[in-house]
């Protein structure tokens, strides 16, 4: 029984501690909050309560695995997870509106044949085929698998089967999302779906590979879920299954350094000046603080870490208490897109002193009992893809890009204005840059630092590690640290 200590208490390092319990460690977890689930937070205010982390669970699968290894509840039987159906409502800049079912290719196409003219659904069912060839190609290597030493294969190759593209006497094949999006859906409603998609994880599509087209696929494959009661019970769920497998948990727990002792990672030092002896150190916070906490570099040449930067896109997050019961019919999420996407990306990628556009709003209203104080109220959550470092220390840029955020919402939300009783902002200062799943293709620049680090027994895990963020992903990446912990650097994945 190794003595494990692991840093932070989001859902990547729970998952993670899990199961390095389940393998007969003795696991603690330190925490510099007082509570667990990193990200996935709730606000409460007079009855009312939202979540202001993920709104939704893309593929699920991840967490059923983590509760079948971990023990023998599966995840159904401690959270309800409910599938969102349409799984999203989309209001074009030009106005057109199309509601898309859950995980049904057929329905899709349907519905946008219906909406944007015959061939629209048919081009993006066409493109969603292509887009699982990528995730065929790309899902155990990059996602199930550590990070691989010569990870300049997955950097280099793209695996999006693009459509030879002819213009003048030259053929090319799309290498960005953009151009898969101009080239291959050619319309520019279907080209605002595909770039929403990216922009909801962070991404711009002008600058992602291609074989960004894994995110919409993921989608569309898996379905997009729901935790009813709110998506902290999924965190909630995480962090009881951990206490069972008796992980210990010390919260207000700041971990200032991480100890060396003979070559390997020997414990941590805490805020409090107290230190802790362990076998081997877990970190679930983000590379450059992690940095800050050893002496030594902890990648060497010729690892991802090496010249990568971390993402720079955050959340810009309202939460709305309104008076009024949702309407009947209304959807889950609706996505009120940018009638300036150019300027809008400009901004995330180049932030500058300027007012942001009016930016891309998805809309939650999870219709969910325990998220109000009665049936004559709602909380809905609006969220938009920023830059972290946007200027949001300036209270009027903050006020005014919360008027456009419920400019926009007011396509999603009839007589929002008039049914608002008040609204919290919490800005990205608040919660930090949110991390983008890992893609193959791009150079590289799309990957995240390996799990294991160059200094032996202190490993990686969560969002800012491989494979990336989001929910599935850094539960991934829990399972890929627990194997490397419990099997040694030969672990190549789980079968
Ligand atoms: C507003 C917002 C919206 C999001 N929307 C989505 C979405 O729609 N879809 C999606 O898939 N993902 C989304 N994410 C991202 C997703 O929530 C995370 O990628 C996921 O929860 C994984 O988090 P993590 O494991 O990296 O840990 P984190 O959530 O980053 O938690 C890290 C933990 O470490 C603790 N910590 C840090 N430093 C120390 C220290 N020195 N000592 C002790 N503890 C420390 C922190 O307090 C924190 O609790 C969103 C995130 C945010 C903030």
């Amino acid at each position: 029984m190794a003595r494990i200590v692991v840093i932070g208490a989001g859902m990547g390092a729970m998952a993670c501690a899990a199961r390095l319990a389940v393998a007969g460690h003795r696991v603690t977890v330190y925490e510099r909050d007082e509570t667990y689930g990193g990200a996935v937070r709730r606000f409460e205010r007079d009855g009312f309560a939202f979540d202001t982390g993920p709104g939704l669970l893309p593929l699920p699968a991840v967490y059923r695995d983590l509760f079948l290894k971990t023990g023998k509840e599966p995840l159904e039987d401690l959270v309800e997870l409910v599938q969102v159906d349409p799984a999203a409502r989309h209001v074009f800049a030009d106005g057109t509106r199309v509601d898309l079912p859950n995980a049904s290719r057929a329905g899709v196409v349907a519905a946008l044949d219906g909406t944007l003219g015959a061939g629209a659904g048919q081009r993006w069912g066409d493109f969603l085929v292509r887009a699982r060839e990528a995730w065929d190609r790309t899902r155990r290597p990059l996602l199930e698998e550590p990070l691989w030493p010569n990870w300049r294969v997955l950097a280099d190759r793209e695996p999006y089967p693009s459509v030879p593209h002819k213009k003048l006497l030259r053929t090319r094949r799309a290498s960005t999302l953009a151009e898969v999006g101009a080239w291959e859906l050619r319309d520019e409603r279907l080209q605002e779906l595909l770039s929403s998609h990216a922009l909801a994880y962070g991404l711009d599509a002008r600058t992602a590979p291609a074989s960004a087209a894994v995110l919409p696929y993921m989608e569309h494959a898996f379905g997009t879920w729901y935790v009813r009661g709110g998506m902290r019970e999924l965190a909630r769920a995480v962090y009881e299954r951990c206490v069972r497998r008796r992980v210990e948990f010390v919260f207000g727990a700041e971990v200032t350094r991480v100890v060396e002792k003979d070559g390997r990672a020997a414990g941590v030092e805490l805020a409090d000046g107290s230190a802790v002896e362990a076998d081997t150190v877990v970190a679930g916070v983000d590379p450059v603080l992690l940095g800050s906490l050893t002496d030594r570099a902890l990648d060497g040449e010729g690892d991802v870490a090496s010249g990568h930067a971390p993402s720079d896109a955050a959340r810009f997050t309202v939460l709305l208490a309104l008076r009024g019961a949702r309407e009947e019919g209304a959807p889950h999420r609706t996505v009120v897109h940018s009638p300036e996407d150019q300027a809008e990306l400009d901004f995330l990628t180049s932030p500058g002193g300027d007012l942001p556009p009016r930016p891309t709003v998805t809309v939650f209203r999870p219709g969910d009992p325990a998220l109000r104080p009665d049936d004559a109220h709602e909380s809905a959550v609006l969220c938009a893809t920023v830059p972290v470092d946007g200027g949001w220390e300036d209270p009027e840029k903050v006020a005014h890009a919360t008027e456009l955020m419920l400019d926009a919402a007011s396509a999603a939300i009839p007589d929002l204005r008039e049914r608002l009783l008040w609204h919290e902002v919490v800005t990205p200062d608040r919660t930090g840059a949110v991390p983008a799943p890992s893609l193959a293709a791009g150079g590289g620049r799309f990957l995240h630092p390996a799990n294991s680090t160059r200094l032996p027994g202190l490993y990686r895990v969560g969002g800012w590690s491989h494979p990336g963020g989001g929910l599935p992903h850094a539960g991934m990446s829990g399972a890929l640290v627990a194997g490397l912990v419990v099997e040694g650097p030969e672990f190549r994945g789980s079968t």
